[in-house]
């Protein structure tokens, strides 16, 4: 299976360059007038999930056409709002991987609340303030984690486990055990990327699009920057033209108990 081989290492060459350093809202000065609302997304086929073990994962195990969009971080409150939107207006379903210390999950908690609920919108750990955990202590590592946890549970009334991303996709066995203790025990990494960490334009993000939107892949994108908010109808577009359905990890995967 190409996707499993490739599934082995994350992609670095092209578009996928690694995660930035995440950036500070309120920097855009206000996004310009959105477009129309991109057509309706088909939902999910369902069918049986698929058991995964509590290890690292890069793609979707077995065959289908899924596609799990991940969007990390959340510096832009703007930018977290036009995903919940595009949400709304689609059916799109996505995991946002949540740093919890930006403010973006406290502003729109009354709007992503109900579509958390309903498993549109599925939420998981991406530590507190986003530091490279390889570089902490054990204490800090936890802390990172737990604290992120606390949050998501307090204001989404989950905690995300056993999906967590390790900042920069840096972790190590002394980080994944620590993760584990905490039940985080799926380190969630990615095929490819959207590389809209920073700011990038929206060719460049459609490029990498087209480059990594295939089945059973797990694609990683950013609520920081406003290109992709511009982009969602294009986005659409290859979604439907190669058939794929947006779904979440929880649609699909049957992580253990
Ligand atoms: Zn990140």
């Amino acid at each position: 299976m190409l996707l499993l081989a490739a599934g082995t290492a994350v992609a670095l060459a092209g578009c996928a360059v690694a995660e930035g350093d995440p950036i500070e809202s309120g920097s855009a000065g206000g996004l310009p007038p959105l477009a129309p609302p991109p057509p309706l997304i088909p939902p999910p086929p369902g069918g049986p999930k698929t058991p995964i073990p509590a290890a690292t994962i890069t793609a979707l195990p077995g065959p289908g056409s899924g596609m799990a969009l991940t969007v990390d971080d959340g510096a832009s409150p703007e930018v977290v709002g036009a995903y919940i939107k595009f949400a709304r207006d689609t059916g799109a379903r996505f995991t946002f991987f949540v740093t919890a210390y930006y403010d973006s999950w406290t502003i729109h908690r009354d709007a992503l609340r109900p579509l958390a609920d309903s498993g549109q919108i599925q939420l998981a750990n991406h530590t507190w303030d986003h530091p490279d955990l390889t570089k902490l202590a054990a204490g800090a590592v936890a802390s990172q984690l737990e604290r992120a946890k606390t949050f998501l549970r307090n204001t989404f009334g989950v905690d995300g486990a056993p999906y967590y991303r390790p900042p920069f996709g840096r972790h190590n066995a002394t980080v994944d055990k620590v993760a584990a203790d905490l039940g985080y025990t799926v380190p969630t990494m990615w095929y490819g990327s959207l590389s809209d960490s920073g700011v990038i334009t929206e060719e460049y993000l459609i490029e990498c699009a087209r480059k990594y939107f295939h089945p059973q892949t797990i694609i990683i994108g950013h609520a920081n920057a406003p290109a992709v908010t511009h982009c969602y109808g294009q986005l659409v577009d290859i979604i439907k033209e190669r058939n794929l359905s947006m779904v979440t990890l929880n649609d699909v995967l049957l992580p253990p108990r």
